[in-house]
């Protein structure tokens, strides 16, 4: 296959889209992320019209030894998106949705959000896995593996990425694809932003129209009985069935447990196997009904307030014992926010049956992954509310597998980045070392070359 290549001088003359610099009308607002706690001032924001523009950024950042980071959605809490004193490659102009009804995927760009492709996806009864709140980034979720509420009937966002287009360290633009360049598609099934800035992505559709779905809500008193339930139906459920338990504070400001669910098999069925649940306990709430997948996309969006300050960690639970859940329990009591929260997300059915080695995101076998999600809006809190989670995390270390999941954890390079990718990161690293030898791309949960920067 050719490689493409746009005329590039190494400068930024040519650019097409906008160019923000300190001072400048737009610079402000453009250096902001979802985590208020990243502060970052980057010289040079470009606001790429293309992938044109991509390569004249990252042909100026090599030639000229600039920091690169790369931004679509915002919401990566690490803050990777934005640097200090170098360039960021802002592909938030970037979004666009083209739908193949017949072949069943979408070709979406690499600023798009799932706000922009869920609906349009929706008109032709079509959906994929994709995040569950829809301001997120498609490229960001993806990359890194991509949790949501299909995942246990079509498998991670980052099994349904076809094949991607891509901009490498040395400025040309290649396809990602299982024909002709299988072991970077594998890579950026889970390895991040490591090998190349994405300018589009290819996704697979599946068949999704009306699902039963919908919160139900108890005070967080009966928070052991919910818990217990929750796993009992988690380790029984059918790939038909996402769910997450949720220790949160709720509107006005009760602390409460809730179980979320989103049901894409037969409306009947799905009320028969959720009705022991829906009944337990008398949940306080109960908003469970017919709903379609666009709906359900939206159904957490008031869980994420954008510019709160984040600070998360997450693990993979083999087993939730009774003493994991005391602990869990345990430490929500001492949530430092109404914004604080966990989620525990059950994870099985087709996104467990891939092999550990069959993409780059090796979680495979793990049936919860428990979020600990540290979020709080007064800047005081944030000495407390770093140590909150952190003491959550050490806490339930014992109850852990040691591997994190790079979509929710701030991970230095290192040690937690190769834990993180468990037995494929040599492999990793080897198409790191063949695509970005010398790191330009390492504003990100870092996978380093060989005897590289
Ligand atoms: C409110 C909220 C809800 C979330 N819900 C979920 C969820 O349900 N399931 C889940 O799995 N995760 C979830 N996440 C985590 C989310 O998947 C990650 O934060 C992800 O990195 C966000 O991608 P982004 O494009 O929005 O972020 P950005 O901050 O723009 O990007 C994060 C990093 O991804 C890389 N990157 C992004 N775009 C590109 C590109 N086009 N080319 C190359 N590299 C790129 C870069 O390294 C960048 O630093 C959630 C996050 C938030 C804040």
């Amino acid at each position: 296959m050719e490689n493409a290549r746009f005329r590039s001088s190494g400068d930024l003359a040519g650019v097409r889209g906008e160019i923000l610099r300190p001072g400048v009308q737009g610079y402000e607002e453009a250096r902001q992320l979802y985590n208020g706690m990243i502060d970052r001032r980057p010289a040079t924001i470009v606001r790429c019209a293309g992938p044109d523009d991509v390569v004249r950024c990252v042909d100026h950042a090599r030639e000229n030894n600039i920091l690169i980071s790369v931004r679509a959605g915002g919401h990566g809490v690490a803050g990777n998106a934005l640097n200090d004193g170098g360039l960021v490659i802002d592909l938030t102009a970037m979004r666009g949705v083209l739908i193949d009804p017949f072949g069943r995927t979408a070709w979406v760009g690499g600023g798009t959000r799932w706000m922009d492709l869920d609906p349009v996806a929706q008109k032709y009864d079509l959906a994929t896995t994709g995040g569950r709140v829809s301001s997120t980034g498609i490229a960001g979720f993806t990359l890194g593996g991509g949790a949501g509420w299909l995942m246990s009937r079509f498998g991670l966002a980052c099994d349904n990425l076809r094949s991607a287009e891509l901009i490498t360290a040395q400025g040309e633009l290649i396809s990602a694809n299982s024909k002709d360049t299988p072991d970077l598609l594998w890579a950026l099934r889970g390895g991040g932003g490591n090998f190349g800035v994405v300018t589009a992505l290819e996704l697979d559709l599946h068949p999704v129209g009306t699902t039963l779905s919908g919160l139900l809500q108890w005070p967080r008193s009966k928070a052991l009985r919910v818990l217990q339930a929750f796993r009992a139906l988690a380790l029984e459920a059918p790939d038909e069935l996402g769910l997450v338990f949720a220790c949160v504070t709720d509107s006005r400001g009760i602390p409460a447990v809730t179980v979320t669910v989103c049901w894409t098999g037969e409306i009947s069925e799905g009320e028969k196997i959720l009705a022991p649940l829906r009944s337990m306990e008398s949940p306080t709430v109960d908003t469970v009904g017919r709903m379609r997948y666009d709906q359900v996309q939206t159904m957490l969006d008031y869980t994420g307030v954008w510019g709160s300050r984040n600070y998360w960690r997450s693990g993979y639970i083999p087993e939730l014992t009774d003493e994991a859940m005391d602990t869990i329990l345990a430490n929500t009591a001492l949530m430092p926010s109404s914004l604080a929260a966990i989620h525990l997300w059950a994870h099985h059915g087709a996104a467990n049956r891939y092999s550990e080695d069959a993409t780059a995101f090796p979680n495979r076998r793990y049936p919860f992954n428990l979020h600990i999600i540290g979020a709080w809006t007064d800047p005081l809190v944030d000495a407390e509310g770093v140590a909150w989670t952190k003491r959550f995390y050490e806490d339930m270390r014992p109850h852990f597998l040691d591997r994190s999941y790079v979509n929710f954890d701030n991970l230095k390079e290192g040690s937690r980045v190769e834990g993180a990718y468990g037995p494929n990161y040599q492999r990793l690293v080897e198409i790191k070392t063949r695509y970005d030898p010398e790191n330009l791309f390492r504003s990100n949960q870092n996978i380093r070359p060989r005897d590289g920067s």
